[in-house]
């Protein structure tokens, strides 16, 4: 990551700011993150010592734009703005800087209407003098609202909810119990599952589900029918050496052009659980891809349903199918729908999983990690796009424990 590895460097080049944290659509975790903003807090004296340093780090390329109060920088990997504040000034600050800007233009005019105004990060008197702001709870507290999340601040009605007290308890990390999507070196992971399954007990996981890619998927590697009885011998050898942590065998099927599984029923039904999800380019009309996706959907052994727009936030908005036709099979079916947390998916975003989640469909946030040193990152970005969906801890099938979770597969079965 860009921001992080800025921030190390301008700690190890011992930068004399009492804190440097990203902004913007990043602390969002709006899934366009474009340029890389941070907000440095720094006594007022030393700003420009500050953004001095900061354009001299071993990482920049070239300074681009410099002001009193930032400093622009490139890099081989990007753009990073920095932004400079007083730490009295930090709460204004940090909101001025998060946006996003139709969220900060909303709290401006409500500023107005109650005696002060926010201007370039900071809050003043009508007279323009300074109110101190140094948490974002008093800016919020002095426009008469409870602090909003980061994650909600796009200006489409959060404000009118907090007014009404109506933020529900968003989705945090804490709530993650286990992870029920992720890859190993049976297709195209690059660890072992053992390796994995350390991994996500360090997280402190209390199951984790091993769900490598079918026979037809689009992947480098993927799993032959042949390899599916060795693979399950390994886990239940893994099962009798790890304790303290559940191992679920799944597999992430391919839904075949004709809507059919890559898999047979027979080779399905041993697993604990199924994923199935489209990964080619498609290529079909957007009412046969519902079609494809229903038939899964409709399929008793489908749990969940991944990634399912197939949208990457640097390529493609995904398919345009008939998400209301899906989510309502889905919730009728017990069929969970996935985001996914892999950087190239970020899939459903904030606005399909709020839709998902209002028409009762139960929502799972996944890794879909391929390498141990993901594992808790790509968790994170899950969450953070679920919180912009407004999504809440009793949406989520991972939030519950292993037991319900079985549960919630078997019902579907039938077995329950
Ligand atoms: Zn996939
Ligand atoms: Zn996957």
């Amino acid at each position: 990551m860009l921001a992080s590895s800025a921030i190390r460097e301008a700690r190890r080049a011992g930068i004399a700011a009492e804190a440097i944290v990203p902004v913007g659509s990043l602390r969002r975790f709006a899934p366009d993150v474009g340029d890389v903003t941070l907000l440095a807090l720094v006594p007022q004296s030393r700003h420009k010592q500050v953004l001095r340093g900061f354009g001299r780090l071993p990482i920049v390329a070239d300074v681009s734009a410099q002001t009193s109060c930032s400093v622009t920088i490139s890099t081989s990997r990007g753009a990073i703005t920095l932004h400079v504040t007083p730490p009295e000034d930090a709460g204004a600050a940090l909101v001025w800087h998060t946006g996003a800007q139709a969220h900060v233009r909303e709290l401006q005019a409500r500023a107005l209407q109650m005696g002060v105004q926010l201007v370039d990060g900071r809050l003043l008197s009508p007279a323009g003098d300074p109110v101190a702001c140094a948490r974002e709870e008093e800016l919020y507290e002095r426009l008469g609202l409870p602090l909003i999340p980061p994650e909600l601040r796009e200006g489409n009605g959060e404000i009118t909810a907090a007014e009404r007290g109506e933020i529900p308890p968003l989705l945090t990390e804490l709530h993650i119990r286990g992870d029920l999507h992720m890859h190993s070196t049976w297709s195209d992971g690059r660890n072992s599952i053992a390796d994995m399954v350390s991994a996500a007990k360090q997280i402190g996981y209390e199951y984790v589900a091993i769900t490598d890619h079918s026979e037809h998927a689009w992947s480098s590697r993927k799993l032959s029918p042949e390899d599916v009885p060795r693979q399950r011998e390994e886990i239940e050898a893994l099962r009798t050496r790890v304790h303290g942590i559940e191992i679920l065998h799944g597999v992430e099927v391919d839904i075949m052009p004709d809507g059919s599984l890559d898999f047979d029923d027979q080779l399905l039904a041993g697993f604990d659980l199924v994923l199935a999800s489209l990964h080619d380019p498609a290529g079909q009309r957007d009412s046969e891809l519902t079609e494809r996706y229903l038939r899964a959907i409709r399929h008793p052994l489908v749990n969940i349903i991944t990634h399912p727009a197939n949208r990457s936030p640097a390529q493609s908005h995904g398919y345009a199918v008939d998400f209301d036709q899906l989510f309502a099979a889905a919730a009728l079916t017990g069929t969970a729908m996935e985001i996914d947390g892999a950087p190239g998916h970020l899939d459903m975003d904030g606005a399909l999983a709020r839709r998902a989640a209002q028409a009762g469909v139960t929502i799972v946030v996944d890794s879909d990690c391929h390498r141990v040193d993901g594992l808790g990152r790509q968790m994170r970005f899950g969450v953070g796009t679920a919180r912009r969906g407004w999504i809440e801890p009793r949406h989520v099938l991972n939030t519950r424990d292993a037991t319900e979770v079985r549960a919630f597969f078997s019902r579907k079965r039938g077995l329950a």
